[in-house]
């Protein structure tokens, strides 16, 4: 099943995990609408055949949704029985936090074996290098910055462009560096409005044509983006300032090869631990080796960002 927010790659690993069953002889059933599909019992019977021509597409054909009734006793209960009348016996969730947490409370609750994909674009779990539909988004958020940057030079423009992140700065601070932002204002560093407004300064007198500041949705800087834009142009008259706020299409889109590749192996490792009897465990990247990591710590661990990439891009933008 996939849960919570889509992420590109969430087909690729619903693919690589119907194929590796298939591989095994085990039969396989696909759950439709997360956990409130589990709930109602809604599946579908998937052989290696169902999942052909889905590599390449972003979302999730199985659907995704957010259950209240699942976080209720009485909601796990009926998801349970409907897994045992289904004879479904072991559980892949694609999901992010929210879900691996219901993941494992449903486990310990009917000792009910699990195992965890990241699926989710913001790269906010511990335990892996990279969750799937993050290294997409990064290629879609850049590709779009560059097309920015084209208007913005044209015009000798200030644009704000506003990324997604809400607790976490990986797409901001990454894309940014990727797509040679001026600034970039994260959730896990304040930069400060008197340094902001100073770098845009320095940035002007050294003969800059266009400049790029990428915002992440939580930064810590105290302004939304629009404000930020009031502000700067009350402060730096000689700045044409415009807003551009990404949103939702940065979850969209075919996925790269990257989460390609990355979705097919946690899915064998998925299927092959809960054959080894493994249960409550994330697959994740390391050191681009493919690891598990008890599906607690994936939850409780904060999944850190980059210092010596906030160093480069500070670097960068001289
Ligand atoms: P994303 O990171 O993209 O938001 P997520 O998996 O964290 O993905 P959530 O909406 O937090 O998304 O969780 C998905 C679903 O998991 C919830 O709708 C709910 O059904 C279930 N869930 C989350 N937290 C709990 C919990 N504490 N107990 C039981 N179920 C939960």
């Amino acid at each position: 099943m996939t849960s919570g927010g889509d992420s590109p790659g969430m087909n690729a690993a619903i693919r690589s995990v119907v194929r590796t069953c298939a591989f095994y002889k085990i039969e396989c059933a696909g759950i439709y609408r997360g956990y409130q599909g589990m709930i109602e019992g809604d599946f579908i019977s998937l052989d290696a055949r169902s999942v052909k021509g889905i590599i390449n597409k972003g979302g999730t054909f199985l659907k995704s949704a957010r259950s209240q009734e699942f976080r209720t006793k009485a909601g796990r209960q009926k998801a349970y029985n409907a897994l045992k009348n289904a004879n479904i016996d072991a559980l892949v969730v694609i999901g992010g936090d929210g879900s691996f947490t219901g993941a494992l409370l449903f486990s310990k609750e009917f000792n009910f074996p699990v195992m965890g994909i990241p699926g989710t674009i913001d790269n906010d779990i511990a335990g892996t290098s990279h969750t799937l539909g993050y290294d997409t988004t990064l290629n879609t958020v850049v590709d779009v910055i560059d097309k920015i940057r084209d208007t913005a030079s044209s015009h000798n423009r200030l644009f704000f462009v506003e990324v997604m992140g809400r607790d976490v700065g990986y797409i901001a601070l990454n894309a940014g560096v990727g797509a040679g932002a001026e600034e970039i204002l994260i959730p896990e560093e304040d930069l400060g409005l008197e340094r902001l407004l100073e770098s845009l300064k320095r940035s002007k007198e050294s003969g800059k044509s266009s400049s790029i500041v990428v915002v992440a949705e939580g930064d810590k800087i105290g302004k939304n983006v629009f404000e930020l834009k009031d502000y700067v142009e009350e402060n730096l008259p000689e700045y044409e300032v415009r807003v551009s706020v990404l949103g939702h299409m940065q979850r969209g889109g075919s996925p790269s090869c990257f989460d390609r590749v990355l979705a097919s192996r946690m899915g064998v490792k998925a299927v092959e631990s809960l054959l080894a009897n493994e249960s409550r465990l994330m697959v994740g990247l390391m050191n681009d080796k493919i690891t598990v990591t008890p599906l607690h710590k994936a939850i409780k661990g904060q999944s850190k960002i980059n210092k010596e990439l906030i160093r480069v891009s500070d670097i960068m933008s001289t």
